[in-house]
């Protein structure tokens, strides 16, 4: 069954795809959004507290699990927005120095940068946890400073706040929504896109993009009585915002067979970043912080300066049950010279980089956080070298079908149009072309802004 055309299809639901349906319905687009994880329904204790996955639509988090890699993402309507520690934050400056494509710098991206502020409203957190005092003494010891990150959340009213344990942390900062609570993006940008006339179709993975002489037909594949159904629609815009490891597996798909996409460009998969990610703790000691009921992240400590890297605490997370014995944990982000490639071969993703580069920034990571840990009087526990340099993980996957100034050196140009397939676009952290050393989803909907309004500008 053939569906009626649309303006514009737009495949995930995360920061690129929202930014994308709310400015195409605004403009009048016919705009369809494919969305393969489910609406959540934040009521629901199991789906807040479920971050079990699967490979088709159940859980809202996925896990990729590939030769060279694990990472996860988010797998419902709202994307990682759905599972993320909510903390909005742009790159620092000199990020933008080099690798970007030349129409793109710091200071041009400052009212693409605010647009985003306006929808998501961010705000930091302004009670004084324990954790930002602990957090002030490492940041002494490792010659950094404290900053208080801006959350995509709304602080919650004096009751509320008082009626959490910090046990049940985890499911009340999904879930405060009436006063307060982390605000995902089925709050904000696709709330709106649904108010200005998007259709979003949820449990619908889209699996293949064919090239037509003019526009594309896109095929999906969705579930209806248990059992799966293909269908397709045609196009004129598509939007790829499938979360950089989905969209690098379909442009590969696509770029296979000749009715797809067969003149991507040969430097697919290349310039692949783990966002110098890695996972830290602080435990046993009498100096780690009182746990609370504050959000999962409430500040981290800048080290950029001397070490191009973040310490980002992520409160003491209940998986034990007596919360005195939680360790502090840490998620580190940085820039270190770390390049690495996704290829795909017999049918699956597999990630290569240097490995020397890997284990000369984890005994870095592993060194400062020796140095956080004495600070406190507690001990320290990074991810073992063995497992980081075999299998790097990561929460923040970027590049791999990144922004270029031509097709030698990427797969996009800089309002992330893919070279040679006019119409086609690739909005997700996929186009990033560089590692950011911080979380990137201020940057993907920043650039999405961008690439949107150079879209609708130039007429449909
Ligand atoms: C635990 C965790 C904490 C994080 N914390 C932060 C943070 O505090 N701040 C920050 O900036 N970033 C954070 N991130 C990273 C952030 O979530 C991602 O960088 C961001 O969501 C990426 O946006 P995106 O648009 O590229 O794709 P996503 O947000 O990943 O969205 C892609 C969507 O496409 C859907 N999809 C995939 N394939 C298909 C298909 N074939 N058809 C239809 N739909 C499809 C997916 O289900 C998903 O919903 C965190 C990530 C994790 C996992």
């Amino acid at each position: 069954m053939i569906h009626a055309d649309a303006d514009i299809a737009i495949i995930g639901s995360g920061f690129g795809g929202s930014v994308a349906a709310l400015r195409a319905a605004e403009a009048g687009l016919r705009t369809v959004v494919f969305e393969r994880g489910r609406r959540l329904d934040l009521q629901s204790e199991r789906e807040r507290r479920d971050v079990l996955l699967s490979r088709f639509t159940s859980g809202p988090a996925q896990v990729h699990s590939m030769p060279g890699l694990l990472a996860l993402t988010g797998n419902a309507l709202g994307g990682g927005s759905q599972i993320y520690t909510a903390v909005k934050m742009p790159p620092k400056p000199e990020i933008f120095d080099d690798q970007w494509p030349g129409d793109i710098n710091w200071q041009s991206m400052q009212p693409w940068f605010e647009r985003v502020r306006d929808v998501i409203q961010p705000q930091t957190v302004a009670q004084p946890f324990d954790r930002q005092r602990k957090l002030a003494a490492i940041a002494n010891a490792l010659n950094g400073h404290v900053e208080a990150l801006p959350l995509a959340w709304s602080p919650p009213s004096q009751t509320q706040q008082s009626n959490i344990t910090a046990t049940d942390l985890h499911g009340q900062w999904q879930t405060w929504q009436a006063g307060g609570g982390k605000r995902p993006l089925t709050q904000t940008y696709l709330k709106r896109a649904e108010e200005e006339g998007a259709e979003v179709r949820c449990e619908a993975e889209v699996t293949f993009i064919e090239s037509l002489p003019s526009g594309y037909r896109v095929h999906y594949r969705y579930r209806s009585n248990g059992a799966c159904i293909d269908d397709s629609i045609r196009a004129d815009k598509v939007v790829i915002a499938a979360g950089t490891l989905n969209t690098l597996r379909l442009l590969f798909r696509c770029r296979a067979a000749v009715d797809g996409l067969p003149n991507l460009s040969p430097a697919l998969g290349r310039h692949f970043f783990t966002n110098g990610d890695m996972g830290a703790a602080l435990w046993r000691g009498a100096g780690l912080p009182q746990a609370d009921n504050g959000p999962l992240v409430t500040a981290w400590v800048d080290l950029w300066q001397h070490e191009r890297m973040f310490l980002m605490e992520t409160g003491r997370f209940p998986i034990v049950n007596a919360s005195d014995r939680a360790p502090w944990l840490f998620g580190v982000m940085g820039d270190p010279p770390i390049d690495g490639a996704i290829t795909f071969e017999k049918g699956r993703l597999r990630h290569r980089c240097e490995r020397e580069s890997v284990s000369v920034f984890h005994r870095r990571v592993s060194i400062l956080m020796k140095r956080a840990a004495q600070a406190i009087d507690a001990r320290s526990l990074v991810v073992p070298a063995t497992v980081f340099n075999r299998r790097p993980v990561t929460v923040h996957p970027l590049g791999g079908a990144r922004m270029a100034n031509g097709p030698r050196d990427g797969v996009v140009d800089s309002h992330q149009q893919v070279f040679g397939y006019p119409g086609l676009y690739v909005l997700d952290g996929a186009a990033i072309p560089r590692q950011l050393g911080s979380p990137p989803s201020m940057t993907i909907a920043a650039c999405a802004e961008r690439a949107m309004a150079k879209m609708l500008e130039q007429g449909h």
